[in-house]
């Protein structure tokens, strides 16, 4: 399995040293464009300035006078990958580590917008033109918070509503409802992202999606906050119960909920018929939940670290301090969730790709090719897991017309790989060169950080 090692190719160019108006061509290149096409074998892409100007068959399209040119033979050109759900917290680097594993954009789901000047001044201080930022505002939560120090408590449908203006007047492309907002001011908020042309999205507990969606909520952060709309009523409020009394029942009460979950019942036919009807946004973050049978008679029993590490897993193993619990209700509930996660892709949820910064099975700043490896296990073709993290989560970020597909028009933001990754997802870890907006980075610095 390759890991991101390989050898970069050096090939900064400085801002000084960019002209805008020249052209450059990407020749001889395999391209997939983000929209689930089959791959262009012998392609040619013509950039001028941020923006890709044409793309197709090497034999249809010219090369501009003057344009340089750079042979791409044996490669394999994807659009730059879309991180629609990476917590900045306190770690700058790690966005620029992320940049270098292709991450050209990012959405953190619930934060401060301070967090992000140290970042910001790092991309301007090194003059490099991403990885570009979406922010949604603090998380937008009840009395009780989860997250007390990345929220704002509302404490009724106006307060929300103002919170949601207030988040959005300071930049927010998004805004995040977290699971102790009563329903009312869930729907205040969604109102005001309707109203400002943004997507509202949700981390669900305690309101039963089903509602949230038929309420107009544009998408879901976790596949685990379908977790009480699978249940019958009287299970579902004492899951309620157990999380309003302590947020921390979530932590093992989501494995025993969706362990126990029946897929096909009438509760889990409810939420697909609304699926079918809104097609919301899934960002099913699978890796954050990812846990490992226990290798049979293994040594250390439970722990993760024992098992050999699976294909596609890069021959990761967690560290130390991520290292999960892990019983058969563990493994049953998470294989549950990977089969949510394609049940609901196939009624009509339109799933992208969240790393979650930190998960149990990937190495620092590889958690999002983790979840496009998990929604293959899931189920999803390599290249459904392409599109859903790039044209699917700009279509997430209401940037659909502008990123995440090799189109004319589109900015050019774009992975070049070694391998092939409609065939085998993990190709995804074997980045040769990163561009965004018609700019390479140095991917070699940056896989330091
Ligand atoms: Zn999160």
């Amino acid at each position: 399995m390759m890991g991101c090692a390989g050898v970069a190719i050096p090939l900064w160019i400085t801002a000084a040293e960019t002209a805008q108006t020249r052209s450059v061509v990407l020749d001889n290149v395999r391209i997939i464009d983000g929209g689930g096409a089959p791959p262009i074998e012998n392609g040619r892409i013509v950039i001028e300035g941020d923006r890709i100007a044409r793309v197709g068959p090497a034999a249809t399209i010219g090369v501009p006078a003057g344009a340089e040119t750079v042979d791409l033979s044996g490669r394999t050109v994807i659009p730059g990958l879309i991180d629609s759900h990476f917590h900045i917290e306190n770690d700058a680097k790690l966005a620029l580590r992320q940049l270098s594993h292709g991450v050209t954009s990012f959405r953190d789901p619930g934060q401060w917008d301070e967090k992000f000047d140290e970042l910001r001044r790092m991309i301007a201080a090194d003059g490099i033109p991403g990885p570009r930022i979406f922010t949604t505002g603090p998380h937008i939560d009840g009395e009780g918070p989860a997250y007390p120090a990345d929220s704002v408590v509302a404490r009724d449908a106006e307060e929300a509503r103002r919170h949601a203006e207030e988040s959005v007047r300071r930049g927010a492309s998004a805004l995040k409802i977290y699971y102790r907002l009563p329903f009312a001011s869930a729907k205040a908020v969604i109102d005001v992202c309707d109203a400002r042309r943004i997507p509202c999205t949700a981390h669900l507990e305690l309101l039963d999606a089903r509602e949230l969606i038929a309420a107009g909520l544009h998408g879901l952060e976790h596949v685990t906050s379908f977790g009480v709309s699978l249940l019958p009523r009287s299970e579902a409020e004492a899951y309620r119960q157990a999380v309003l009394k302590s947020n921390d029942a979530r932590r093992d009460g989501r494995y025993r909920l969706f362990a126990g979950a029946d897929l096909d019942g009438p509760q889990a036919q409810a939420l697909y018929a609304v699926l079918r009807e809104r097609k919301p946004f899934l960002d099913a973050t699978l890796a954050v939940f990812e846990r490992r049978p226990p290798s049979p008679g293994g040594l250390g029993g439970t722990s993760p670290l024992s098992p050999p590490a699976p294909p596609g897993s890069g021959g990761i193993s967690p560290p130390e301090a991520a290292k999960p619990d892990v019983t058969p209700m563990h493994v049953a509930g998470f294989a549950k969730m990977k089969q949510l996660t394609r049940r609901a892709g196939r009624e009509g949820a339109r799933v992208v790709v969240g790393g979650h910064t930190e998960v149990p099975f990937a190495e620092r700043g590889e958690a999002p090719w983790r979840e496009m490896e998990l929604l293959v296990e899931s189920g999803f073709s390599p290249l459904e897991a392409i599109s859903a993290a790039t044209s699917t989560a700009a279509a997430f970020l209401y940037r659909g017309h502008q990123l995440g597909s090799l189109r004319a028009g589109f900015a050019a933001d774009l992975v070049v790989l070694r391998g092939q990754p409609d065939r085998d997802v993990s190709a995804i870890r074997t980045v040769d060169r990163v561009m965004v907006a018609g700019r390479w980075i140095d991917t070699a610095r940056y896989r330091q950080y």
